[in-house]
């Protein structure tokens, strides 16, 4: 078996002058859950389209199991599509809708039923298939959509914001069933979405987009604790940012004060930037602290408090914290050398 089942190689496309892709290169293995996630215009969609064939790429390769198939048309690759505006058949039932790709193959009566039914049972929908399509909530017409994509036995299913007509909370039980499933089947999932929280919900591994340009690949671990840029950094979650020049190993100089870091590579002197996440921040007594402060604002957000904190540097530090602290007050801040990360400054 080929170690890779999609491989995007070099894949650009222009759109008159627009270069809504340039250069991409990723290669996804049998039965991963990939995304695709960055902000409205990086191109996610573009690269969904050319993988799905309903899109020429301007350059570059799109291979399956190890064969070039830029020339193949749709419905020859074994590939399905899950659209966010999923298109059910208004006039027919839940089963049929499922059974209509079977039923143009020509399958006979019996065989569709199975497919069907263990379709229906692997979505949660059984006992629903004589429901006509518009009875169902939108989230059980999200799983007709996809048993219905499913049923063709592809080897790879491309999602497009699948979840994105779903109120919060549905969204939320959906991510988890849709990763179930594919664990359960064993398909190869590409999803795009501009969630980032979806992304490191659901997916082996992220793919970072801005501009028709990879930003990183990894897995949401990776990616939300060791961002390789700014831009992944703020995209991924909340953070502070902040400039900084490396001094000899180990350490980062940040406005006039010196932090233990923990990341290697970085030249004495390169100007670099500084992540700190807002719950890596912990608040001691004022006197104890790396950093003094005094606090600017809090925000209740439920699991904890959103609060801003001016040091005596006059610089701002975000942090999320479960323990009450007052507008005004003076604290102490400090952040262990794992929690400082340090990035390439670009441009
Ligand atoms: P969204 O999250 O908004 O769907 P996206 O990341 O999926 O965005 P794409 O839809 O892939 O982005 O678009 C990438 C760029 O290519 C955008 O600038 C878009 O305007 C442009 N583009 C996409 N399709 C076409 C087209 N058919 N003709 C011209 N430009 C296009």
């Amino acid at each position: 078996m080929e170690e890779y089942i999609i491989e995007l190689s070099h894949l650009t496309k222009r759109f008159m002058e627009k270069e809504a892709l340039c250069e991409i290169d990723l290669k996804i293995k049998p039965k991963e859950f990939v995304t695709l996630l960055g902000p409205s215009g990086c191109g996610k969609t573009t690269t969904l389209r050319i993988i799905g064939g309903f899109e020429e790429p301007t350059a570059g390769d799109v291979i399956f199991e190890g064969k070039k198939i830029n020339d193949l048309p749709p419905y020859q690759r074994q590939i399905n599509t899950v659209f966010q505006k999923y298109a059910l058949f208004p006039h027919l039932n839940v089963f049929e809708n499922i059974a209509f790709g079977l039923r143009l193959k020509k399958l006979g009566q019996g065989e569709i039923e199975e497919k069907v039914s263990r379709m229906l049972k692997l979505v949660n929908l059984e006992g629903f298939g004589k429901r006509k399509v518009q009875s169902l909530s939108g989230g059980q017409q999200q799983r007709v959509a996809i048993a219905r994509a499913l049923v063709n036995e592809p080897k790879v299913l491309l999602l497009d914001e699948p979840l994105g007509a779903l109120d919060l909370k549905l969204r939320k039980e959906m991510q988890l069933e849709l990763k179930n499933m594919q664990q359960r089947v064993g398909i190869t999932f590409i999803y795009v979405t501009h969630d980032q929280e979806e992304a490191l919900t659901m997916s082996d591994r992220v793919v970072v987009m801005s501009e028709g340009e990879i930003q990183q690949i990894g897995t949401p671990e990776d990616i939300y604790n060791e961002p390789v840029n700014r831009f992944v950094a703020d995209f991924i979650g909340e953070g502070n940012i902040l400039d900084g020049v490396m001094a000899e190993d180990f350490k980062v100089k940040i406005e006039d004060r010196t932090f233990t870091c923990m990341d290697k590579g970085f030249a004495s002197n390169e100007i670099v930037e500084v992540l700190v996440r807002p719950e890596d921040i912990q608040i001691v007594e004022a006197q104890k602290g790396m950093l003094k402060g005094v606090v600017e604002s809090v925000v209740f957000k439920g699991v904890h408090y959103e609060i801003l904190v001016r040091d005596e540097s006059e610089m701002s530090w975000m942090i999320h914290t479960i323990h009450m602290v007052k507008v005004g007050q003076t604290i102490g801040m400090d952040i262990v050398p794992d929690a400082i990360h340090i990035m390439k400054k670009v441009g």
